[in-house]
């Protein structure tokens, strides 16, 4: 048996999923005629009732785009310092949008209004203008941490306070909306703009969508057209994710359960320093000397396990769809062995 908990970008697509993506009805969508995308676009924009959404490759481009639509050239954005923007789009905030980034040090990849005004910088010949803020729910590095509403909404009134866009790299957003219960439309209340990926825990092959005002779109399909992300025939991929929203949202609740159970073995073992706390489908802990993750993942995989360094002496394990209840025990009898 091999167990994948490398991400949650490693599903394929489910039969069901595949007779989904068959049947789409599509068209030219950079003309804006395939009406299979445009119905996720609409459903997507609704969900958060939001005017607009725009169907991209990835989120990684979903976030560059908001970026870049946000900002103007010597801007700064403002993040964690675990932020996806920071850790792994490959510095594209500089490059796309030539903006500079100035980071806080959350916890677990979560800041508070506290620190955020503590940030902002004032109005100077010499500083950078402090444009946009990105929040990121779930977040990854952090363990997949979330924030509530609760949370949020002082950010979101400092933000509106001193005229900054506030942005959230939503890649994970339904882990921690099946924990909280929170709806998807106080969500959209709070954010200008929203990124949502299909393409992790919800299991379409491809996929991210960005969400926002009607204007804020505009833009942002001219962004995604310089970046190359206009798509031909992409209703194929836009139906995998209907699909996903369909029938892959409240399963999440399972991943997450399973994560939960995944980092209490791990609580319980001697090889493990500590475990980051685990609220959604992200396990992330430290090991002991003489374990670096590399010996550590090389005994895993001999024993069907795959999972990710994330640091010299830190490992991150991820739970999903692709992942059964015989594969979590298999993997606890693996952990408990070593
Ligand atoms: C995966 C992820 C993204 C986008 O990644 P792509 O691989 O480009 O789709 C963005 N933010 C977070 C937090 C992620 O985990």
């Amino acid at each position: 048996m091999i167990v994948n908990l490398m991400s949650d970008t490693v599903t394929k697509p489910t039969a069901e999923m595949l007779q989904a993506m068959l049947q789409a009805e599509v068209g030219d969508d950079v003309f804006g005629e395939d009406p299979t995308v445009n119905r996720l676009e609409a459903r997507m924009a609704s969900m958060f009732r939001k005017e607009a959404a725009v169907f991209c490759p990835s989120g990684t481009m979903t976030n560059q785009i908001a970026i870049r639509v946000h900002t103007q050239p010597l801007d700064e954005v403002i993040c964690d310092h675990y932020s996806h923007i920071y850790q792994y789009e490959t510095g594209g905030y500089a490059s796309n949008s030539g903006v500079g980034i100035n980071l806080i040090q959350g916890t677990n990849g979560k800041i508070t209004a506290e620190q955020l005004q503590a940030v902002i910088k004032p109005v100077f010949d010499w500083l950078p203008i402090s444009r946009l803020v990105v929040l990121e729910n779930t977040c990854n590095k952090g363990g997949g941490s979330y924030y509530t509403l609760e949370e949020i909404r002082p950010i979101r009134e400092l933000c509106r306070q001193r005229g900054l866009a506030l942005h959230l790299d939503g890649a994970r957003l339904f882990n921690a909306l099946v924990e909280t219960g929170e709806s998807t439309q106080q969500v959209g209340e709070l954010f200008d703009s929203i990124s949502i990926c299909l393409s992790k825990g919800l299991g379409a092959p491809v996929g991210s969508v960005l969400i926002g005002d009607g204007e804020f779109i505009r833009r942002a399909r001219r962004v995604r057209k310089v970046m190359g992300g206009g798509m031909r025939q992409a209703g194929y991929l836009a139906a995998a994710g209907l699909y996903a929203l369909d029938h892959h949202v409240a399963r999440l609740k399972l991943d997450n359960d399973r994560a939960k159970r995944l980092g209490e073995v791990l609580e319980e073992m001697d090889y493990v320093e500590t475990v980051r706390p685990v609220r959604s489908n992200i396990v992330i802990f430290d090991l002991k000397s003489p374990f670096t993750a590399e010996n550590f993942l090389n005994t895993l995989k001999n024993r069907g396990v795959l999972a990710l360094p994330f640091g010299p002496q830190t490992v991150r394990l991820i739970t999903h769809l692709d992942v059964s209840e015989v594969m979590i025990e298999h993997t606890i009898e693996v952990l408990q062995s070593i």
